[in-house]
């Protein structure tokens, strides 16, 4: 199996070494392909995105390492962008001034309908303290609500945006073993799940598989949830392995049970960047 992640961070932003670091990291562990996926939320940021002042520098520094390490590794210089309407989105319209190799879409924020830009959103990405904090002040803690947006805004980004790669797609799940604010095995999450998929699927994206919770410790499980997967296999999705590591610790963290699952949920083929876009290699 080629072995790849597309989604891994450094201390550009939030991650915990150089991208140059991460690489010889990489090359000893095998992988014969690596994504560095810089948070971006142009031509913004908060205390964990890429500073507006940095992308040019953090760019250049990785098509350096292509350089350096052509023919160990083959690297992609990427972001993972957030979609917050009417600040900022993961699309190639906005990202082109940094000519990305490829764009990761997520959502970590969630506000209500009809929200001023100002007012904070629950971060759902955020420590289980912050998730419950933002459900009050955003929902008035009505978890059915907060999820049930998260889902409307991830179709809308799908829909509306030109990225290549859902990052993370059942966020919410991350801290629902703790605080149980929805029913993942209720007949509406069911029907929000089902209709994202559809959605996705008719855009044409790539969806990840991603390990980052279980690496982290925040959730014994991938995103997506088994089912999702199931569903995603079913419709056809292309799908790619990524650990959203944050340390090169954790490049590959549990891809061996990310592959187990794959392969319980009919997935076949995963897709990697190649030199003429994606393409698909047999699981194997
Ligand atoms: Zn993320
Ligand atoms: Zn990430």
């Amino acid at each position: 199996m080629r072995l790849a992640s597309y989604h891994v961070h450094t201390r550009w932003c939030d991650g915990k070494e150089s991208p140059e670091e991460v690489v010889l990291a990489a090359v000893r562990l095998g992988m014969t392909d690596l994504g560095f996926s810089a948070h971006g939320a142009w031509p913004f940021a908060t205390e964990w995105h890429l500073k507006p002042s940095s992308y040019v520098a953090y760019v250049a520094e990785i098509r350096e390492l292509q350089r350096k390490f052509r023919g160990d590794i083959r690297l992609a210089c990427g972001f993972e962008a957030d979609y917050l309407p009417g600040i900022t989105y993961p699309d190639y319209g906005i990202y082109a001034p940094f000519a990305p190799d490829y764009l990761i879409g997520s959502v970590h924020y969630v506000s209500p309908p009809d929200t001023g830009i100002l007012a904070p959103p629950w971060s759902v990405d955020a420590p289980t303290s912050e998730v419950a904090s933002g459900l009050e002040r955003c929902f008035r803690g009505d978890g059915t609500a907060a999820v049930r947006r998260y889902w409307e805004l991830l179709r809308e980004m799908v829909k509306s945006c030109d990225f290549d790669v859902v990052g993370h797609l059942d966020l919410p799940r991350k801290r629902n073993g703790e605080l149980r604010f929805f029913d993942e095995t209720a007949p509406w999450y069911r029907r929000e799940l089902e209709t994202t998929l559809d959605a996705v699927a008719e855009a044409g994206k790539i969806v990840e598989v991603n390990t980052g919770a279980i690496s982290r410790g925040a959730m014994d499980d991938l995103y997506p949830s088994a089912e999702a997967l199931a569903g995603l296999a079913d419709r056809g999705v292309r799908i790619a392995l990524n650990s959203d590591a944050h340390s090169a610790q954790d490049l590959t963290s549990a891809y061996d049970r990310a592959a187990r699952a794959l392969k319980n949920a009919g997935v076949r083929e995963l897709w990697y960047l190649g030199d003429k876009g994606w393409e698909a290699e047999s699981l194997g």
